[in-house]
């Protein structure tokens, strides 16, 4: 079955017990034993929810795994598989990495004693270079937030093979549709699902998968123990959106891939990064390990002053922090998404005043790009 059909077909789209077509809400927080010594599939909604359990099984399969996990949010997933470490472990991340994995590691997990090297993943030799007696694992996004920088995949998963390291991939950007690391011989996938697997600006949701039973059995204990779980609501909304998953999916970037264009065209625009131009400087790596480029487009004009200009100016895209949903929203990684960061580290990732990231929704290309136009031309 190829990706489109299984996004819909995936053994869990039906309510076993009623044959309903779409999994009902178990809003239920425990459930009753049969008898003293006959539990059931579910005690404790913590453990396991009928509604979260269609949805876990749904990411795993879509992702090429054997388990999902649904989580709280993007970060309670994130966070959560960092708890997979211990003091004195040693993880090195990609540089450029969402602000908010950047906080929770600098900020919380140092404090019980996790370290933490960011290296340009793009370049192998440094993240090797990076590694050392207490490296555990290599953490990576491809494209990466927010200049879109690709890592090879196959290249990292050799080299943490070699030095006996697991790989984590956040996939928020290109999701299962586009992009399937598990398949490519990584070992963790983490989701933000609020982006384009929920797709709908309606929820807060994260998502992990893995292949590997042990790795499965330390992340469901993680789950259970730590309790950052996602609702039954939630869990509804996140199987609805990823329903839509493949042609929001190609419409995200048959518009990204026009609006790019276009920016490369202006006079006030001083680079675009958009992995699916043949010009970015990992278009051809990229195109060997996922199927599609996405919706996310950043670009840089002349002057910060004309990037806040245009920021303010733009009147269909919504300036808001977030990306992957319907609607376009466009924002400032600066002073939204990578606030957190300290500004010599966001210098140095060449997160500056001049830069502007698009999340191209599903509105049409052409009223975007003349709206995009009017921004630039009223300067
Ligand atoms: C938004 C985002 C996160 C965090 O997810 P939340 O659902 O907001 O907690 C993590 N990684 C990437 C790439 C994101 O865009």
């Amino acid at each position: 079955m190829k990706i489109g059909t299984k996004i819909l077909h995936t053994g869990k789209e039906t309510d076993p017990v009623t044959g309903a077509v779409s999994v009902p809400i178990y809003q239920a927080s425990t459930f009753k034993q049969a008898s003293l010594d006959k539990p059931g599939e579910y005690d404790y909604a913590r453990s396991g929810n009928p509604t979260r359990g269609a949805l876990e099984e749904i990411i795993a399969r879509l992702e090429g795994g054997t388990h999902g996990f649904a989580f709280a949010s993007g970060m309670a997933a994130i966070s959560s598989i960092f708890l997979l470490f211990s003091a004195g472990d040693h993880l090195v991340v990609c540089s450029d990495v969402y602000g908010g994995t950047y906080r929770v590691l600098t900020r919380l997990f140092n404090r019980f004693g996790l370290d933490v090297s960011f290296v340009d993943t793009t370049d192998l030799q440094q993240a090797a270079g990076a590694i050392k007696e207490n490296t555990r694992a290599l953490y990576l996004e491809t494209p990466s937030n927010p200049l879109l920088k690709i890592t090879d995949l196959a290249g990292v998963a050799s080299l943490a093979k070699e030095k006996g390291l697991l790989t984590i991939v956040d996939n928020t950007f290109m999701t299962p549709y586009w992009q399937r690391p598990l398949e490519q011989g990584l070992d963790i996938v983490a989701h933000s699902a609020t982006k384009y697997l929920g797709g709908h600006s309606d929820i807060i949701a994260g998502l992990a998968v893995v292949k590997d039973p042990n790795l499965a059995r330390e992340i469901k204990f993680i789950q259970n123990s730590f309790g950052a779980v996602l609702g039954p609501q939630d869990c509804y909304l996140l199987m609805r959106g990823i329903k839509t998953l493949k042609v929001r999916m190609e419409q995200h970037q048959q518009g990204a891939m026009a609006v790019a264009r276009w920016l490369q065209e202006q006079p006030g625009v001083k680079e675009v990064y958009y992995p699916g131009l043949p010009e970015h400087p990992g278009h051809m790596l990229h195109k060997k390990q996922a199927s599609g480029f996405g919706g996310i487009v950043s670009f840089r004009m002349e002057t910060p002053e004309l990037a806040r200009q245009v920021l303010e100016r733009v009147q269909i895209p919504a300036l808001a922090v977030s990306l992957g949903a319907v609607e376009s929203i466009i924002s400032y990684p600066l002073t939204m998404s990578h606030a957190a960061m300290p500004p010599e580290i966001r210098q140095k990732a060449g997160i500056t005043g001049d830069l502007i990231r698009l999340s191209v929704g599903l509105e049409d290309p052409g009223d975007l790009i003349a709206d995009l136009a009017h921004a630039m031309s009223s300067i």
